[in-house]
Formats: structure tokens, sequence, C-alpha cells
């Protein structure tokens, strides 16, 4: 039984009602463009997506965005840096906090239409505020259409990625997607998925039956691994990037554009934040090292927001309310660092 709460609008009637402006569009067209340079492999910059797990607040994440807005003027020749605005969050039991789509208010039950808008204000804000269009998750595929016109980068996450829908839906995406290695690491089972969101295909996408030319931006990004036995086991190493990079190879360029994003935290960093930077660092060494490795890595994931740790309630200004972040002066650092050395 599903008991009709409330009835949503369509994608299209939001998007008239909350319009994106053709001053802001441009902007976002141009970062597309830089962001797809980068996984084509025609530009010699690193992607950085970086901000909180979620986007639970704000007045906070407009704040973050406009010191990322700052930060870009000083490492633009040598970085893209994407804001993390993540409005929806998978969760591992399936239940708790579902992001700012569901709950716009996370201490209180879910309201999805109050959601809607309030995602599409605040990814309105941060692009206004700082310059910079933004990433986000696509959890549901149905709903992305409520966000398509704003975003420049899209995260498929590590327990989607082995989703039919995610799978076709990304292949009609005009952006880079991020697809996250399944939570058993499984590095098949991964590029199967960047091969499926390169392909053309034909499906039923909300009211219509869709074609699509399949998405040449579609990647690999690797966030370590589960095993059996509960354990975060890391999967950033020079070995794994490199069985990734292979695969490419081997599909005889049937998967275009070999990338992989290193995504430093989570089961990367067994979500020891501050183990981000390491992790990093020694990616970065691994660049300088082997020219294949570097073609490999075309960027970093990095979980950060204002104050550095987590929270189980909203207390604290700027703190992440579900994974734990690095703060913004380690981020600052981290980010200086990284253009320094790519
Ligand atoms: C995330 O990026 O916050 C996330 C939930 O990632 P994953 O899907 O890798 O767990
Ligand atoms: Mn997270």
């Amino acid at each position: 039984m599903f008991k009709q709460q409330l009835r949503i609008p369509s994608a299209e009637e939001i998007l008239r009602q909350q319009p994106l402006p053709e001053s802001l569009a441009k902007i976002k067209r141009e970062r597309d463009a830089l962001c797809k340079a980068v996984i084509k492999g025609e530009s010699d910059k690193l992607l950085v997506i970086v901000g909180p797990c979620s986007a639970h607040d704000q007045k906070p994440v407009l704040e973050y965005v406009k010191r990322l807005g700052k930060l870009n003027e000083r490492v633009k020749d040598k970085l893209v840096l994407v804001p993390r605005v993540y409005t929806n969050k998978p969760r591992t039991k399936g239940v708790g906090y579902k992001g700012m789509f569901s709950q716009p208010d996370p201490e209180n039950k879910e309201d999805i239409l109050k959601g809607i808008h309030t995602i599409r204000e605040l990814h309105l804000h941060a692009i206004e505020l700082s310059g910079l269009s933004a990433a986000d998750e696509m959890l549901y595929p149905e709903n992305y259409a409520y966000v398509e016109d704003l975003l420049t980068y899209v995260a498929v996450g590590a327990r989607s990625s082995e989703n039919q829908m995610h799978r076709l839906v990304s292949s009609g995406i005009e952006l880079p997607v991020g697809i996250k290695n399944p939570m058993s690491g499984s590095i098949p089972v991964l590029l199967n998925s960047v091969y499926a969101a390169q392909s053309a295909q034909v499906f039923k996408y909300r009211d219509w039956q869709v074609q699509t030319q399949g998405n040449e931006y579609a990647h690999a990004v690797l966030r370590g691994l589960v095993d059996s036995y509960g354990n975060d086991i890391p999967n950033y190493h020079y070995e794994t990037v490199m069985q990734v990079y292979e695969g490419y190879a081997k599909s005889g360029g049937e998967i275009k554009n070999p990338a992989v994003v290193i995504d430093a935290n989570h089961s990367n960093s067994g979500k020891k934040f501050r183990q981000q930077i390491r992790i990093v660092e020694e990616v970065l060494q691994n660049r300088a090292y082997d020219g294949d490795f570097k073609r490999a890595v075309k960027g970093f994931m990095i979980e950060s927001f204002l104050e550095e740790g987590c929270q189980a309630h909203d207390l604290v200004f700027g703190k992440s309310i579900t994974d734990p972040c690095l703060g913004w002066a380690d981020t600052e650092r981290l980010i200086l660092d990284i253009a320094e050395k790519v």
C-alpha cells in the first residue's frame, strides 16, 4: 500500500517556477566545458570535487562555496574546483537523514515539495555567490530532472552503481558522471557500469520511451570497499588504479576517456577524515612517479566543511551531520598543495 500524501509537480513545472537565469546558465556551460576537458584528457588540470558529505543547511553551505569561489581564483590555472552540494543521501541501513531533497529540515519529517524548492534555491544561490556550479549525487534517477539544468558533475554512489536505472540514465547525461566502485570493490562491475553509461540506450524514463547517445564522460571513482567482515579496505593505491586503467585499455576503445577519480574519504580513509590529506599526497606522489598513473588519475573527491569532524545533530554551524569532514583551514592548505603538485 502506498498512501498518497502529496502530489509533487513535474520537473518542468518546478523549473518554470524557479528558473535558472541566463547569467548563471552561462557560468554552468563554461564550467561543464572545463570539467569535460579534464575527463577527455584535453586539459592537464585536476578535478577537485570538494565539500560536505551532505548539504543539510543552506547558510553554512553558501558560506563554504563562497570561500571555495575565492580559492578557485587562486588555483584555476591548475584545478577545476567543483563544490559538493549533495542533497540526497543514501543510507547504509536505509533509515535516517535522507538529505535536503527529502528533509529540508533535518530535525523534521519528510517534506519533499519543500525539499525540491529548497535544493533548487541552494544550487542557484551557490552558483550566484561562488561562480561555481556544483556536483550532486543522483540517488533517485527519476528525480534528476529537478536539478539537471544546475549541475556540472553528477555522482552515482557505491550502493547504486550496479543498478540498471542509474546506468541507463547516466547514458543520457551530457556531463561527467562519476560512478563509484560498488561496496564490494569489484573492478569488473565498476567497468561494466562505466561501459553501460557510455553506451547508447533505449528505455522508459519518467513518462517516455527515450533514446540516449551514451555518455563518453562517464568514469570510475574509487572510494574503497567494505569486505565481507565489514572492514574498510582502501583502493586508492597504484595497483587498483592501474587495474582500472588497464580495464579501460582492454576494452579496445569501447570504454572511452580512461579516467579515475580518487575519493579520499569513505572506505579509503575508513572515515578517519584527516587521512584524506595523506591519501591525496600519496596519490600525487604516484602521479609524479608514473606517467600512466598520472594519465589515469584525473581528480579527487574530498569531504570537507567549515568545521572538521561530524555531529549527530545540527548544533555547530558548518559541521557535517553525516560523514566526518576536513575543516576549512586544512582544506585550503590541501587544495593549494594539490595545485602546486599537479
Ligand atoms: C558520498 O559521497 O557521500 C557517499 C555516500 O559515497 P558512497 O556512495 O561512496 O558511499
Ligand atoms: Mn559521505
